[in-house]
């Protein structure tokens, strides 16, 4: 019986994060092409068509319309139902870590506006900033739910990676973008130093990662987008930051 009101929880959770995912597709649509994200229904991108409430179902309907709109038959992007999906599974995760709590809601937050962040980027190489201010809610928040990473640490953490990144796009211009750098000024607050250090390297260590690959395949394309991979380091250094850096130190014997 308990295991079974385990489930039913788990499935609750998993829901809700496909629900949260399905108004990410909003967001990462909308803000862009500056649309109000809170009104009007949804609409297919092709024929303009709004969206039916029994069209609207996160994933199922995806697979019931065979990835269609009904209105035009044009093929929806996978990517929808597959933000969907990760949102909910990022939902579950950060349970498995954090337990049902202010922690979970804190995390989870955070995690959803970072997940916007990284497909906006993608699409556009432009990090709103709209959404970095959305990102300081839950950061400043956390300050009062993870009450055991002192203040000292969070305002170093704003500054530790955000300043050499602005003094290295003062000397290399495109090197990032002004958003890279807001973006890992809010997180530092969020996680404190130690942890922003780690998000940053994970983030250099990926981004660069796929610039050798792209440059190889010499692709004509002059820029990429760096958030998605800081996002990554973000939710990473979040969700695993204290592990990670305790085995770090483990394996010098400190
Ligand atoms: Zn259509």
């Amino acid at each position: 019986m308990v295991a079974l009101i385990q489930f039913v929880f788990y499935l609750y959770i998993f829901v809700i994060g496909i629900v949260i995912g399905s108004f990410l597709n909003v967001v990462i649509y909308r803000v862009p092409l500056e649309i109000s994200v809170a009104k009007g229904r949804s609409f297919c991108p092709h024929c303009q068509a709004p969206i039916k409430g029994y069209h609207n179902i996160p994933v199922l309907s995806y697979l019931w319309l065979r990835g269609k709109c009904a209105d035009c038959g044009q093929p929806i992007s996978i990517r929808y139902p597959l933000v969907e999906l990760f949102t909910g599974l990022l939902a579950l995760l950060v349970l498995a870590v954090y337990g049902f709590s202010f922690q979970w809601l804190v995390v989870f937050s955070a995690g959803a506006i970072l997940i916007c962040i990284t497909m906006i980027d993608f699409d556009t190489m432009i990090i709103p900033n709209g959404l970095v201010l959305a990102l300081m809610a839950p950061a400043l928040v956390s300050f009062f739910f993870f009450p055991e990473l002192g203040l000292l640490s969070r305002v170093i953490g704003i500054f530790v990676i955000s300043l050499p990144m602005l003094a290295l796009a003062l000397f290399i211009p495109d090197a990032f973008g002004g958003g890279d750098i807001k973006l890992m000024a809010v997180a530092g607050f969020m996680l404190g130093w130690s942890h922003t250090l780690l998000a940053a390297f994970i983030g250099i260590l990926l981004g660069g990662a796929v610039a050798v690959y792209l440059l190889l395949k010499k692709t004509t394309a002059k820029h990429m987008a760096f958030g998605p991979y800081l996002c990554i380091g973000i939710m990473t250094a979040l969700l695993f930051g204290d592990i990670i850096i305790r085995s770090y130190l483990n394996l010098f014997g400190l």
